[in-house]
């Protein structure tokens, strides 16, 4: 099996989970023997989300998104925001605040679970008053947690420890832009994000009437 960075492989790491004995958890629950918790932090496309989410639903998989309202990539509070949170809502999906320290200001849009995005190592892992904090005890160690930041599995690509049961539980953080657009490399996946983006910022302008030919 290669591990690539794309939904092939992405669907390979469900089905070794599933195979491990592994069950999907929403965040407040566990952590027991067997739990899972899948977390997408939102950086940069709610279109790359909704594609992860989609495949994960027809899989049976839950997971939690994290979705930023204060990102330079996206806007919440537009329609199409508030079409990404109802449609991971009606996936099943648990739906929390990825939050740019220190602000944490949660609505009714949000369950009560926060993760910081690009965090400092002096406040990461502080509780959050009347919240889970993804970074704080008891959901966060270096043995129970795996990240695929840029592309790169800091202590490997969990799929093989996944599939024998290796892991007594864990916390896994997959950002979907990097699976969902094509590319070999970071910058080739990036490159190929921005294409996306272009067209949709055509269609967008389209639609309020402005036609570049
Ligand atoms: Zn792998
Ligand atoms: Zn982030």
């Amino acid at each position: 099996m290669s591990c690539r960075f794309d939904l092939d492989h992405y669907h390979e790491i469900l089905d070794a989970a599933r195979v491990g004995g592994y069950h999907f958890k929403p965040f407040g629950e566990g952590p027991e023997r067997g739990d899972l918790f899948l977390r997408h932090d939102i950086d940069l496309s709610l279109d790359a989300a909704l594609r992860m989410a989609e495949l994960e639903a027809e899989l049976g998989v839950l997971a939690t998104y994290l979705l930023m309202t204060e990102s330079v990539f996206y806007n919440l509070a537009s329609s199409e925001g508030a079409a990404a949170i109802a449609r991971l809502r009606e996936l099943g999906h648990a739906v929390g605040l990825h939050a740019v320290y220190p602000t944490v200001e949660f609505d009714d849009r949000f369950d009560p679970v926060v993760s910081w995005h690009n965090p400092e190592a002096e406040y990461m892992s502080e509780k959050v008053s009347g919240a889970v904090n993804v970074y704080a005890d008891p959901y966060f160690a270096p043995p129970t947690y795996r990240s695929d930041s840029n592309q790169h599995w800091r202590s490997g690509c969990p799929h093989e420890e996944l599939r024998g049961g290796g892991f007594p539980w864990l916390q896994i953080l997959v950002h979907p832009e990097i699976w969902v657009y094509p590319g070999a490399t970071m910058a080739q996946t990036m490159r190929a994000m921005l294409e996306a983006e272009n067209a949709r910022r055509l269609e967008q302008l389209a639609a309020d009437g402005i036609h570049l030919d």
